[in-house]
């Protein structure tokens, strides 16, 4: 199998007034899952279409191990493209839309071939619609002959984009597991591209962030949610988003507080929490998980600060309590606490689950330029 190396892809439409993925480094490693993950727009395809060779890079260079196939002809690359419209041929049956592939790149004769596609369909639980059109079959069995069309290949790199958004919710999960089999089973090289934080999350070994076509951070899953490197990372991953509020930091070098007139907002740092970060004087964007929030019936007024109940979602494992801190501030707590819409609150986050975000780069302000740098590679 092969690793994948972007270096400084750029790609440009429009003659330059649409920049698609804007000088993008990232390292695959042989036999790694990565998911791509960003909103609508970010330049996640354009990047997946160049791994392809289905799209020209305007500049940048991909190598599959050492070798540059920037120019290589998309035939000639040791991919395989998954799609979420299946892309089937309507009129192929399963068996001759999965050995379609090989009988185009390969020279492998008829019997070879069927009996490739035979073991692939019996692998993935579908050699019985082997005589079928795809219009026969389920969303889920369109997808599977799709994979197993891919995997027949014997790619060296799989490239998936978004494959299950056409899937209801219970079959995405199963497929997301399967995918993850597959790949690690054949240890296949695997882009997976997704606009879905949750999917992204639940997918691959690491996760790409992209946002206006840059990369803001490569990272393991519980890497990237816990130590988010700017605010788009921060509030793009998790679900529900992490809460964000505009705060002023006072601080003598020694002590410090965090204070909001406009919600209340009064938070002192312990001496250690001072000497322990770069705190310093001034603007920024306090970031905080629901889960990392505490509610207070009854509130006394020595929490963090006082909020009324807008509604209480319960979820079964979980309340999501909205509060009218500010637009989509929202509390997870446990089922117990279910406080009713127009309660007062108390509400306590501590020093040790929150994160500062530069007011005017969104960079958080706790991490080293080394670590930043450190975090898109
Ligand atoms: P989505 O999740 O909506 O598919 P994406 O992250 O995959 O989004 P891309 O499809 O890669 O984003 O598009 C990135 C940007 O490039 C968008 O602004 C898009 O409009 C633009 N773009 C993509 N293809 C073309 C094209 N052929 N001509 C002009 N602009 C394009």
């Amino acid at each position: 199998m092969a690793s994948v190396t972007l270096d400084t892809l750029r790609k440009e439409f429009d003659r330059g007034t649409i920049v698609a993925v804007d000088d993008l480094d990232l390292e695959i490693e042989d036999g790694e899952f990565v998911t791509v993950v960003g909103p609508s727009g970010c330049g996640k395809t354009t990047t997946l279409r160049m791994v392809a060779g289905l799209e020209e890079p305007t500049s940048g260079t991909i190598r599959f191990d050492d070798e540059d196939v920037t120019d290589i002809h998309a035939k000639e690359r040791p991919v395989a493209m998954v799609f979420q419209n299946y892309a089937l041929y309507p009129h192929k049956t399963v068996m001759e839309n999965m050995g379609f592939g090989l009988k185009m790149s390969t020279d492998m004769t008829k019997d070879e071939r069927r009996e490739r596609v035979t073991d692939m369909a019996e692998m993935m639980g579908i050699a019985h619609l082997l005589d079928d059109k795809p219009d026969e079959l389920s969303g889920g069995q369109k997808q599977r002959v799709a994979l197993g069309r891919a995997i027949a290949r014997e790619p060296e790199v799989f490239l998936f984009d978004e494959p299950l958004s056409n899937l209801d919710a219970k079959l995405r999960t199963e497929m997301r597991a399967e995918i993850q089999k597959l790949q690690k089973e054949f240890g296949v090289t695997a882009m997976y591209v997704t606009h879905d934080q949750e999917e992204a999350m639940t997918m691959g070994d690491r996760l790409a962030i992209l946002n206006d076509g840059k990369l803001q951070q490569v990272g393991a899953p519980t890497e990237v949610y816990e130590n988010p490197v700017n605010e788009f990372v921060a509030g793009f991953i998790g679900s529900p988003s992490m809460n964000f509020i505009d705060v002023d930091v006072e601080t003598d070098g020694t002590t410090a507080a965090i204070r909001s007139e406009s919600v209340g907002l009064d938070l002192e740092l312990s001496a250690e929490y001072v000497a322990g970060h770069d705190v310093e004087t001034g603007p920024y964007t306090l970031g905080v998980r629901p889960e990392n929030i505490k509610i207070v019936e009854g509130p006394t007024g020595d929490e963090t600060l006082i909020s009324t109940v807008e509604v209480v979602e319960p979820i079964g494992s979980d309340n999501y309590v909205h509060l009218d801190v500010n637009e989509d501030f929202l509390a997870r707590s446990t089922p117990d606490i279910k406080p009713a819409a127009g309660d007062e609150v108390g509400i306590v986050f501590d020093e040790a689950n929150i994160h500062l975000f530069d007011a005017e780069t969104g960079e958080d302000v706790f991490l080293s330029d080394e670590e930043i740098a450190a975090a898109v590679v």
